[in-house]
């Protein structure tokens, strides 16, 4: 998603709770904090799917166009070593999985997923 679609997506929540607010004018302070907290959850859904889009394609290791990504303790570029699959979970029980690659250093040895 691009920053428009975000700034879209962030209304229509706020604008979602509000509607739902008038709907429910007694609600109690519980009911209102579950469901502000739903509706926060769909955002945090689409941040951590966002996030997953991005880092695929920030792969490394297949293109030479990608740099790899350098040992923090030698400076030297790391090589690949196929990917591994990673599961985030968010706060509200979605989770999504992440296809890094995996890269070990030619000089130390230490293996590291890179930070991006
Ligand atoms: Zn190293």
């Amino acid at each position: 998603m691009d920053d428009q679609a975000w700034h879209a997506k962030s209304i229509e929540i706020l604008t979602d709770i509000k509607a739902w607010r008038q709907a429910h004018p007694t609600a109690t302070f519980v009911e209102i904090e579950e469901e502000v907290h739903t509706r926060l959850m769909e955002l945090e859904a689409h941040v951590l799917q966002d996030a997953a889009a991005a880092s695929k394609r920030r792969a490394w290791g297949q293109s030479t166009d990608t740099l790899a990504p350098l040992c923090p303790t030698c400076s030297v570029p790391l090589q690949a070593r196929g990917k591994r699959e990673r599961t985030l979970h968010g706060n509200g029980g979605q989770s999504v999985t992440l296809s890094r690659t995996y890269g070990i250093c030619p000089k130390c040895g230490s293996g590291l997923f890179p930070p991006r």
